[in-house]
């Protein structure tokens, strides 16, 4: 069900403000109305009031008025007196009805009419003789009558009238004496008339009665200005007099500090209503950042998952306790195990380390920050329980100059052990039999031997089968590899864990023995191998039937040095064989004829470099893609003048052995550059340089020396340089290798394989290029081996790590076409062109410059 996101919080706030303002102005209306209200009934109450205090004041006033003429109109004298003609006598000289009405009583006028006619007059205390209706404006008449209908009640009358254009109260009643009168008595009778008028004077003292300011008379028609009135009568005046307005003076009293507080109280919503605002913009404004900046984390969150996924290797963090807090999913598909399993573990309970404990390296990355991480090869096991070997980076996680935990990878590099131990296994070993091949055998002696004279001492067997070859020729291969098996599985049997069997060529094989060096015992040993190998091999139920000859040699005897040892019981076995097959033969002194031919070739050597005796020859080197020459090694010949053209193998171990390699090595540099300046410009030349000169001389100065006197450009040499190079010296090695680098020239590794840790200095040293060896070559095509899956592995490790990788060796068209299915980059070898003369290299080259390079 969708659900609509609420308002951001400014629209809340202002639909807030909005209703508070609505609110705040309906609680003002409703103040305020109350509060008019409140006043105006007030002043309605008030006004009231004060209209009924003024009328009963009239009242009173015309009630005294009248009761006062009552009092003169009804008494006997004024009967007597003025009916008819007046006394006016009596009645102002004797002031019985004189003056003192006006100055006493207030009255401006008094009359007494008769028939229509005034009889007696007084205006403010002076007699007149002007009638009385003269001066008032009133239909006299009319009253008159009323006041004589009154009088037979007893009764008198009062009228508003104008008397000198001015309001007065007018009281009139019949003159008649204190006794019962008749009607026709009073028709008869005069009417006393007694006219006070509301002077301002009297008006005053009257609203001082009743409590009240500003009385006066005013004309009805003049314009109402706000003042309080009453009619009086029909004289077209009115009284007025001005009314408090306690309602008016409570809204004066109220309203200005009330508003000043509305106002004060606006201003300050108005304030905080404009403060909100401003922060809920702010609030909007950030809500919005964050809401971006969730969205580029949860982006980058899905980059880093992606990376972390698409990458071989899996990453790790953990806390400070070096607890497993995030294992990326590439985890499980390396281990097959649940992430959720590990997660809490301490780390070194996934992972361990052979020679160095992991918690105490992780603890030692703390602070390298900024460094490249380390690395350490590490061994954990996936579900099956099989050990997997990764190469474990880490770096410590610092927030705030504070250690808070551990990050890194590790890439699972079990298949680059596997197959590093696999080459190392096979570079040491034969395929065939499995037991030990030369190198092994050189490295075994060479340990014993290091051991100096406090070590056992060594009595190495070497073994000859006779007859072998014959079974070899005439059964085949398979035979031949049957016997060998069968012979290296008893040769096994025969001896003891800490003795070597190795096997050195087709048919030869080596025994050395630890600890024994007394001859009865050997020779009892050596009695039994005969007699075991003369047993017959079954091979497709039938009996093959070979024998054994022994050489045997003793460092007791003949000295320290492993390549003597071996090549004096290659001298004993010589003997042996000489005196008859099937038996063996101690090595003697009087045999050393072949040390001796070594001497000499050492002298003719010395000779031979002195004469210019030697010669190169030229291998050319393939790129596999379109079989055009890449490079053209240099293979050093001996033309000798008596052996004919000796091979390398023969006398440079010769020369390796004495300094006699120094200036023959310089000599093979010099002539290769200068050869190959004649030669198209972008071929190579592959120039080989053996260990011994790296201990000898300054290789370096030398390949500078020779670029310089031969102009040859140092990137079209290439120097072929074997592991043992690095075996002797490790650090020196690699100096002298980046001294080289620096030169411009290109560095090969030779003999790939064959060494102890191939793929370490591969790591290390600057190589640009690796050659396999040709014994893996070899047996490419030999589907029981597992050479071709070594092949692969080099190459594949050869084209992660950036390098040219060459096969040399190539023999057959098989191997050819193996070597193009598994991408190898180049290839040399008889079949493509076996090693050629100065001479012949040049017409190949000529003949091959445009056309790619066919049959050797
Ligand atoms: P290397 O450097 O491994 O040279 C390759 C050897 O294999 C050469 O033997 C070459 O003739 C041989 N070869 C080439 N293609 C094939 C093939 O298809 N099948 C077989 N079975 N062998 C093939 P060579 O010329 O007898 O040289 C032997 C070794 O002598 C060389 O092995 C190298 O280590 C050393 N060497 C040769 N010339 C010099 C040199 O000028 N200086 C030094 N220090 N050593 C040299
Ligand atoms: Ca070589
Ligand atoms: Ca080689």
């Amino acid at each position: 069900m969708a659900r609509t996101a609420p308002p951001p919080p400014r629209v809340q706030i202002r639909r807030l403000i909005a209703v508070f303002c609505v609110v705040f102005g309906l609680a003002c209306l409703v103040t305020l109305g109350a509060l008019f209200n409140i006043a105006a009934t007030l002043d309605q109450q008030e006004q009231q009031r004060s209209a009924f205090h003024v009328t009963q004041a009239l009242e009173q006033r015309l009630q005294a008025s009248s009761d006062y003429l009552y009092s003169y109109a009804v008494w006997d004298d004024a009967a007597a007196h003025l009916s008819g003609e007046v006394d006016r006598q009596w009645a102002y000289t004797e002031k019985n009805l004189g003056e003192s009405l006006y100055s006493v009583n207030g009255y401006e006028g008094v009359f007494v009419v008769n028939d229509q006619r005034t009889t007696y007059g007084l205006f403010k205390g002076a007699m007149i003789e002007a009638a009385a209706g003269s001066l008032i404006d009133a239909p006299l008449a009319q009253i008159i009558a009323a006041a004589r209908a009154a009088a037979s009640a007893r009764e008198h009358v009062s009228h508003f009238v104008l008397l000198n254009h001015w309001p007065a109260i007018l009281s009139a009643a019949v003159i008649h004496p204190d006794s019962q009168v008749t009607e026709a008595q009073v028709r008869q009778a005069p009417v006393m008339l007694f006219v006070d008028q509301l002077t301002e004077a009297k008006l005053a003292q009257l609203g001082q009665r009743a409590g009240l300011a500003g009385m006066h008379v005013e004309k009805t028609e003049e314009h109402d200005i706000g003042h309080q009135h009453v009619p009086l009568g029909d004289t077209g005046y009115r009284l007025a007099w001005i009314s408090p307005l306690p309602g008016r003076q409570l809204l004066w009293a109220v309203l200005p500090p009330l508003l000043g507080v509305l106002t004060v109280l606006g201003l300050v919503m108005l304030y905080l209503f404009r403060h909100a605002l401003r922060s809920s913009r702010a609030i909007d404004l950030s809500v919005e950042r964050l809401q971006q900046s969730n969205l580029a984390l949860e982006a980058s969150e899905q980059r880093f998952r992606e990376v972390a996924e698409a990458t071989s290797d899996w990453i790790w963090e953990t806390d400070r306790q070096q607890r497993l807090t995030y294992l990326s999913q590439r985890f499980v598909s390396v281990t097959a195990d649940p992430i959720e399993v590990w997660l809490g573990q301490p780390l070194n309970q996934l992972l361990s380390c052979e020679t160095t404990p992991l918690s105490a390296w992780l603890d030692g990355q703390v602070g390298s920050e900024g460094e490249q991480p380390a690395n350490l090869r590490c061994v954990y096991r996936d579900h099956k329980g099989m050990s997997r070997y990764c190469r474990l980076s880490a770096r410590a996680i610092e927030l705030g100059g504070e250690l808070v935990g551990f990050r890194g990878t590790a890439s699972d590099i079990t298949d680059e052990v596997e197959a590093h131990a696999r080459i190392q296994h096979l570079s040491l070993h034969d395929p065939l039999t499995g037991l030990a091949n030369r190198n092994k055998l050189a490295r075994h002696l060479e340990l014993a031997l290091t051991r100096g004279s406090d070590s056992p001492p060594l009595t190495l067997l070497l073994i000859d089968l006779d007859n072998f070859k014959a079974i070899n020729d005439s059964l085949g291969h398979a035979a031949g590899d049957a016997v060998l098996q069968e012979v290296a599985a008893r040769l096994r049997d025969t001896t003891r864990d800490v003795d070597l069997v190795a096997r050195l060529g087709a048919d030869e094989f080596v025994l050395v023995l630890q600890g024994i060096d007394n001859r009865s015992e050997i020779d009892r040993l050596c009695r039994r191998l005969i007699d075991l190998l003369q047993q017959p091999i079954w091979y497709e139920n039938q009996a093959l039937h070979i024998g054994a000859s022994l050489g045997i040699a003793q460092t007791r005897s003949e000295g320290l040095d492993a390549g003597e040892l071996i090549r004096c019981a290659d001298i004993a076995l010589y003997q042996a064989k000489a005196d008859g097959k099937g038996t063996w033969r101690y090595f003697a002194a009087h045999m050393n004829q072949q040390i001796q031919y070594r001497r000499k070739l050492e002298n003719d050597l010395r000779r031979a470099l002195k004469n210019n005796e030697f010669v190169l020859h030229y291998q050319p080197r393939y790129c596999l893609s379109d079989l055009r020459i890449a490079s053209c090694e240099a293979l050093l010949r001996w033309q000798h003048p008596h052996e004919g053209l000796l091979a390398p193998d023969t006398f440079i171990p010769l020369a390796e052995q004495s300094e006699l390699i120094v200036p023959l090595g310089r000599w093979v540099l010099h002539e290769a550059c200068r050869t190959a300046l004649g030669w198209p410009a972008h071929l190579l030349v592959s120039v080989n340089l053996s260990p011994a000169q790296f201990l000898r001389s300054d290789v370096v100065a030398d390949v500078r020396d020779i670029l310089l006197q031969t102009s040859f450009p140092a990137q079209r040499l290439e120097l072929e340089i074997t592991e043992n190079v690095m075996l002797n010296d490790i650090e020196g090695a690699l100096g002298t290798m980046l001294a080289l680098k620096e030169l411009g020239v290109r560095l090969n590794m030779d003999d790939f394989g064959t060494g102890y840790s191939s793929l370490g200095y591969l790591r290390t040293y600057p190589f640009d290029s690796i050659k396999i060896d040709k014994r893996f070559i070899a047996g490419l095509t030999n589907p029981s081996g597992n050479d071709r899956a070594v092949v692969q592995a080099i190459i594949n490790l050869g084209e992660a790590m950036g390098l040219t990788v060459t096969a040399e060796g190539v023999e057959t068209e098989q191997q050819l076409r193996a070597l193009q299915s598994d991408r190898c980059h180049e290839v040399q070898g008889f079949y493509l062109s076996r090693p050629l003369e100065k001479a012949g290299l040049e017409e190949l080259l000529q003949n091959t410059q445009a056309v790619p390079a066919g049959d050797g």
